[in-house]
């Protein structure tokens, strides 16, 4: 741990110190983290990794911290499932779920996210944090500030799902409810960091955060036996994930670690009522334009998405792509990754099945290529996105008459037929 040198803009290259901002002063660029990897190569081995916790800080040295993570020591390392039945359906031998639906300890992947970010919020010396968020970023943020002693402060669009409010409050977070679209918030919370200067972890820690992501892409290569995928469709609301997922992939091969060249194709996944990055890459337009979200996958609903043109750009270098879904194929996505490997994502992970399924019979994927779908937040969270949809199998008196009546009707009932005919 600690082989970070500084900052360094993703666009002109200046340099910068270690210090918490997020943008090139002399072009506005982002700022990234840089490492120093001669010295990482002379540290690290995929047998000190695997020598590690069963968690993401198997790769602290690859991480932004100075020092042992402070927060959220347990977060990561995650299942990659392999998906037989949901691969039946799609027509693929080797499709895998990577599975942050099970993240601990918000049950989504932005725990990788805010557990370096408010890790290194402390190294900084804050002791207030914050962040504009679209639900999960939130809940994180409000859980690991607990866990740091920290006061915590989020800002959301005021329509969140209930869960995702609660899932603030009974951390002792001040949720700040704000009249508007995301996009709006994160406008008013760079005014506020600017003036109360708190730590924001998607704004000014923006590029140690966003490294925190990384670790979803080292694991997948480890747990797929030091390999990467054929192909990996990931879903996008500011577009720091797909990013970052196949920036860690060329780390590992950098530092001598997988057995193959990267060759993954990456696919990004957005609903349909929020696609500004998967209509630039569609439509193979220059620029990319900002929208008004209105879907129910509000986790991923960012209008204006800030590494929207880096996402773009990985998609089309690494010879993937894109693709979107309604709402109502989102559903259908839900209930087909929970009726064929009993897992129940979120409405993100229900555009992601949905994409995938799309990509699938559009033949963008070999029968025996390996397919990672990266599920990336939990459907206890968004219960309103299904609720309509499934019905109580059977209300019945408690002896047995009433259950073998119950018995013969079952295939009446629209769930259980569903499940039944994949
Ligand atoms: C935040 C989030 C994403 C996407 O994150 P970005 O890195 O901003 O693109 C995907 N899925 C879920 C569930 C999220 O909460
Ligand atoms: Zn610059």
């Amino acid at each position: 741990m600690g082989f970070v040198q500084g900052l360094r803009c993703k666009e002109c290259g200046a340099e910068y110190e270690k210090i918490p901002t997020h943008v090139c002063e002399l072009c506005f660029g982002p700022l990234e983290v840089a490492y120093d990897w001669d010295a990482i190569k002379k540290r690290v081995t995929r047998e000190s990794i695997q020598a590690g916790p069963l968690t993401m800080w198997r790769y602290a040295d690859l991480l932004p911290l100075d020092g042992a993570p402070t927060v959220g020591k347990q977060v990561g390392f995650t299942p990659l499932v392999k998906a037989e039945r949901l691969g039946r359906a799609l027509g693929l031998r080797n499709l895998y779920i990577k599975n942050d639906a099970v993240n601990h300890p918000t049950l989504s992947f932005k725990d990788r996210v805010v557990s370096v970010a408010l890790s290194k919020a402390r190294e900084f010396g804050y002791t207030t944090v914050a962040c504009a968020s679209t639900g999960n970023l939130a809940n994180s943020v409000a859980a690991h500030a607990a866990e740091g002693a920290l006061e915590c402060f989020v800002f959301i669009p005021s329509d969140l799902e209930a869960n995702k409010v609660l899932g603030n409050l009974i951390y002792g977070a001040t949720v700040i409810k704000v009249d508007g679209v995301y996009d709006e918030v994160n406008r008013l919370c760079a005014e506020v960091g600017d003036k109360y200067g708190w730590a924001f972890a998607n704004i000014n820690l923006r590029p140690f955060y966003g490294d925190g992501s990384k670790s979803y892409g080292y694991e997948i290569a480890e747990q797929l036996g030091w390999k990467t995928p054929d192909h990996v469709i990931v879903p996008c609301a500011g577009g720091s994930l797909i990013t970052k997922i196949p920036k860690a992939w060329y780390e590992l091969e950098k530092l001598g670690f997988l057995d193959e060249p990267v060759t993954a194709k990456v696919w990004a996944a957005q609903a349909q009522g929020c696609n500004p990055i998967v209509s630039m890459i569609k439509s193979g337009a220059e620029v990319m334009r900002p929208q008004r979200p209105n879907t129910i996958a509000k986790s991923i609903a960012i209008g204006n998405p800030a590494d929207g043109y880096y996402a773009a750009d990985i998609c089309r270098k690494s010879g993937g792509g894109a693709d979107d879904c309604s709402d109502e194929e989102c559903i259908s996505g839900i209930q087909l990754l929970a009726q064929t490997e009993g897992i129940w994502t979120e409405t993100a992970g229900g555009v992601t099945v949905a994409v995938a399924k799309k990509l699938a019979e559009q033949g963008k994927f070999g029968k025996d290529e390996t397919v990672v779908i990266a599920i990336t937040g939990n459907g206890l969270k968004t219960p309103e996105a299904i609720q309509n949809r499934v019905v109580a199998q059977a209300s019945i008196a408690p002896n047995l008459a009433a259950f073998d009546q119950a018995y013969e009707e079952r295939y009446k009932l629209p769930v259980y037929a569903e499940a039944a005919s994949i």
